[in-house]
């Protein structure tokens, strides 16, 4: 069984509308698919219906942004009811946080002699409440200053470039408590992406466990094969289920192809070892043959 459980519709930075992204997701082979836009969940039920059309099964999914102690970390809720109201103001107060930092990202642009960025990175946002540093870098490809996303991710938008505005995301502790009031399970998105010693990494493991975190990605459109070996022995370690997902934003952008890289290592738990899922593209087969 194929799972990703975790990619992007135009909802959040990705370039296909939820029901596309399903689409194409069941074309790639993937079995079970979770939308995980940051900070959004608007996309959920569209997608969900998609995936009822297509045969596949789905996951409602977020991706929340988190600030843990100066590092910004993502975490991943998985089957989240999306109407939760404490989910659903925790997420709200960061879309304003959001659109206030794009307004300075627009004007730090501004003095490096880059006008309108502001305007032209929410012309690129389908959903003009998740506005985030992917739209300023599609603007900036479109204005031909830089030739792709990853350069201008690499010449202006992260720490100590001229595009780049420090923002104080939601606390782990907040993060993780919506998902758990939506009745989800959290996980820790990509690891191998935060700039932590193997010291702080633990000390994270060992906290987001003690929150209340089930789980952490394993294998991720970002981790090397070294990095798949040491977040499972990692989330063994430390008693989290781990997961898989591409982190698919757009075809030959950033992160993986639907459904692709490899499986979880077998000494994990997955995350979904204990999930009930009935409308999967296996089910659907089992139900034709099985005579009921
Ligand atoms: P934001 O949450 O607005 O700060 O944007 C974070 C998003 O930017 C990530 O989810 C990725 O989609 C994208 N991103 C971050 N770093 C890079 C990079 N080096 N190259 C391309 N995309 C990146
Ligand atoms: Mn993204
Ligand atoms: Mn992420
Ligand atoms: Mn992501």
């Amino acid at each position: 069984m194929n799972y990703d459980l975790h990619c992007h519709s135009s909802i959040s930075d990705g370039v296909l509308a939820p029901a596309d992204l399903v689409q194409r997701a069941a074309e790639k082979g993937v079995d079970v698919l979770g939308l995980t836009d940051h900070d959004d969940v608007s996309g959920l039920a569209e997608a969900a219906q998609a995936a009822r059309a297509a045969g596949i099964g789905f996951v409602n999914g977020v991706e929340i942004s988190v600030t843990w102690s100066g590092v910004t970390l993502h975490v991943v809720g998985l089957n989240i009811d999306p109407d939760n109201p404490d989910l659903q103001a925790g997420l709200a107060g960061i879309q304003q946080g959001r659109h206030a930092r794009a307004e300075r990202i627009g004007q730090e642009l501004g003095k490096k002699g880059i006008a309108g960025a502001f305007e032209g990175a929410l012309r690129h946002a389908a959903n003009p409440r998740m506005i985030g540093r992917t739209h300023f870098a599609r603007f900036l490809v479109e204005q031909g200053v830089c030739k792709d996303v990853r350069s201008v991710f690499r010449k202006y938008l992260v720490r100590g470039k001229p595009g780049y505005v420090a923002h104080e995301w939601t606390s782990l502790e907040s993060a993780v408590a919506w998902i758990r009031a939506a009745g989800g399970q959290a996980v820790l998105a990509h690891p191998g992406r935060y700039d932590l010693k193997g010291k702080a990494t633990r000390r994270l493991l060992a906290e987001f466990r003690e929150l209340g975190g089930e789980g952490v990605e394993v294998v991720t459109g970002s981790h090397t094969p070294d990095q798949h070996a040491l977040f499972a022995e990692l989330a063994n370690l430390h008693g989290l289920a781990a997961s898989r997902g591409s982190d698919f934003h757009a075809p030959g952008e950033h992160g993986r192809e639907l459904g692709g890289g490899p499986e979880l290592p077998l000494k994990c738990t997955p995350i979904w070892h204990n999930w009930n899922l009935t409308n999967t593209r296996q089910n659907r087969t089992a139900s034709k043959t099985v005579p009921t």
